[in-house]
């Protein structure tokens, strides 16, 4: 099929990022979908029931399925903007009696201010907690925090939240791509945040185009009616009931799954990469987990450019430039990040192989 579209499968040296597919769905995924798919069933009541157990499975006090985490950001947005409010929802992006200011410190910049701005939401950034403090007024619907970026604010997570408690405005945690390890599922909800949010199509491996919204009860219940199938500001953010049934069926499967034998595997895959670079003269090869995000062993790769004459730039567009194509992060000069999370078969050793013939 892809070949028949002119397109040429690659070996994903990335991880799960939406660029690249988002992940693979494991087998139990794909057939909750295509059982899905043969029937009709009213989708708000399916919409409601998969978010029940998910909340059920997830220990949070309510949960919706959404259309990828960006949009779990817009509806979730939306609820606390117009506070649970229907006619306020019909209303948004216009910003008449609504609580349109949206505070985020300023080390949480993510790239997804606009599903927060498509609703009116204005952004006002702070950095210090007494900036934070002053910056709540009446007009203040939401504090958004970056899950990734605990360490790079001022304010963590759990002042954070006693913030927000304390003044009684609403925080979101976009956690969407910080699902390793499991139990990340539940401890933002359980530390208090009133909406957290994960991808379905990342660690999960649900379907790419869904996404998790979990917590507090009311604003559940307020986020689902700005989606669709309900018109509204989310209308074109569908949700299908084969999304439904596969997004349930990854989250029943990861809580199941041996992520200690995953892990074992992922080492092997390190290990593998590294040992191809081994006798590389003026190569390091390197072991590395990310803080927070995407939180499984990965493998840097760092050399001298100016030794070698060689820049990081040219050696990631060779391997893009080769059969079947590498997708490699290249985060600074003489570096490349290599995540073996979504490699499949004998991928890592190809990996490898064109490695040491460009490196070696
Ligand atoms: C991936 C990601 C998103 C978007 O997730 P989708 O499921 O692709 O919509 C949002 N926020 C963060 C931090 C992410 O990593």
């Amino acid at each position: 099929m892809y070949a028949s579209l002119g397109l040429k499968p690659v070996i994903n040296g990335v991880g799960v990022v939406t660029v690249l597919g988002g992940s693979i769905m494991p087998p139990e995924v794909v057939r909750a979908m295509e059982e899905a798919s043969r029937y009709f069933v009213p989708l708000p009541e399916m919409e409601k029931k998969v978010g029940a157990r998910i909340a059920e499975l997830l220990h949070a006090p309510a949960a919706m399925v959404t259309c990828g985490a960006a949009s779990a950001i817009s509806v979730g947005t939306a609820a606390c903007l117009s506070q649970g409010n229907a006619k306020k929802l019909r209303t948004l992006p216009g910003r008449d009696g609504i609580k349109y200011e949206v505070i985020q410190q300023k080390s949480h910049r993510s790239g997804y201010e606009h599903q927060m701005e498509l609703c009116g939401a204005k952004i006002v950034t702070v950095e210090t907690r007494a900036e934070l403090e002053a910056a709540i007024n009446d007009r203040t619907g939401m504090m958004f925090f970056l899950n990734k970026a605990e360490n790079h604010g001022q304010i963590k997570a759990e002042e954070f939240v006693k913030i927000g408690k304390a003044r009684g405005v609403p925080t979101m945690n976009d956690a969407a791509s910080d699902a390793v390890p499991k139990e990340r599922l539940w401890q933002y909800t359980k530390m208090g945040f009133d909406l957290v949010i994960f991808s379905g199509g990342k660690a999960l491996r649900g379907p790419q185009t869904t996404g998790l919204l979990l917590g507090r009860q009311d604003l559940i219940e307020a986020s689902l009616p700005a989606m669709s199938p309900f018109g509204g500001i989310g209308r074109g953010m569908k949700v299908g009931k084969e999304e439904l049934a596969g997004v349930l069926a990854a989250v029943e499967r990861y809580l199941k799954v041996d992520h200690a034998a995953e892990w074992k595997e992922l080492e092997a895959r390190v290990s593998h990469i590294r040992g191809a670079l081994k006798n590389a003269k003026g190569i390091t090869a390197d072991r590395h987990i990310p803080e927070i995000a995407n939180e499984l062993p990965h493998v840097t790769v760092e050399w001298d450019e100016e030794k070698r004459g060689l820049a990081a730039q040219q050696v990631a567009e060779k391997l893009l430039a080769g059969d079947p194509p590498i997708h490699v992060q290249r985060p600074g000069k003489g570096k490349l990040l290599i995540s073996v999370w979504m490699m499949r078969g004998d991928e890592p050793s190809i990996v490898g192989r064109r490695l040491r013939e460009l490196l070696g």
